[in-house]
């Protein structure tokens, strides 16, 4: 240990220290206590395994949009109706909200930039703006009557352009906390398209009185 302590550890020794904890087959036994013995768990824990581990990549594949020029964003610019692009639902100078195809969630809604950034090369400005949308938005999703808590997640392992997904978590539904909200989502029933957008319409026009911007398509 030198002065500035060890150095951060290479994904070589991480991946051997996983493989190290792993079985003959390179599959990772489940902790009792772990995510399959949670009360948010969608499935029994008994009789489940994990996937085996895959090899190291060789490289990390490139993302879609990785090439401004053929990031679905370069598109966005020159609609004349904003409302026409795919399902946007609210737009202000810098940022644009649209609203995903129905699933189990009550709402999914997801915030990203106009320009093409990646979350983590956005402007001080865009980023002041994003945190104080987070905010708004997240408020607005919780004042939705079956609605008692905003997820908020950042992943970006398909595109490069920078995106938020705020998930609406149904009230008095103890099962749905927390991160497997993600994994229920696809198996509860479909919300109903006037449900959802019903929905997009209270979240956007409350966002419009709170922060600004405006809604457009189906919440103008
Ligand atoms: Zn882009």
């Amino acid at each position: 240990m030198g002065r500035f302590g060890r150095m951060p550890e290479t994904i070589e020794d991480y991946y051997a220290r996983v493989m190290a904890a792993a079985d003959d087959e390179g599959r990772l036994a489940i902790p009792i206590g772990g995510i399959p013995y949670w009360e948010v768990f969608p499935f029994e824990a008994e009789g489940l395994r994990l996937k085996r581990i895959e090899p190291l990549a060789d490289v990390e594949e490139p993302r879609h949009g990785e090439d401004p020029g053929q990031c679905t964003c370069a598109g966005w610019g020159q609609a004349a109706e904003p409302s026409s692009i795919d399902d946007e639902v609210w737009r202000d100078d810098h940022w644009r909200i649209s609203v995903a195809e129905p699933s189990g969630a009550p709402l999914i809604l997801m915030l990203v930039p106009l320009a093409h950034h990646d979350f983590t090369t956005l402007p001080k400005e865009r980023a002041a703006e994003m945190g104080q949308i987070m905010v708004a938005l997240g408020a607005a999703i919780e004042a939705l009557p079956s609605v008692a808590r905003v997820h908020v997640s950042k992943w970006g392992d398909g595109g490069a352009h920078a995106h938020i997904f705020f998930f609406a978590r149904p009230t008095q539904m103890p099962q749905l906390r927390g991160t497997m909200l993600a994994v229920w989502d696809d198996f509860l029933p479909r919300i109903p398209v006037d449900v959802r957008d019903a929905n997009a319409r209270a979240v956007i026009q409350d966002l419009v009185r709170t922060y600004g911007g405006r809604g457009v398509g189906r919440t103008a």
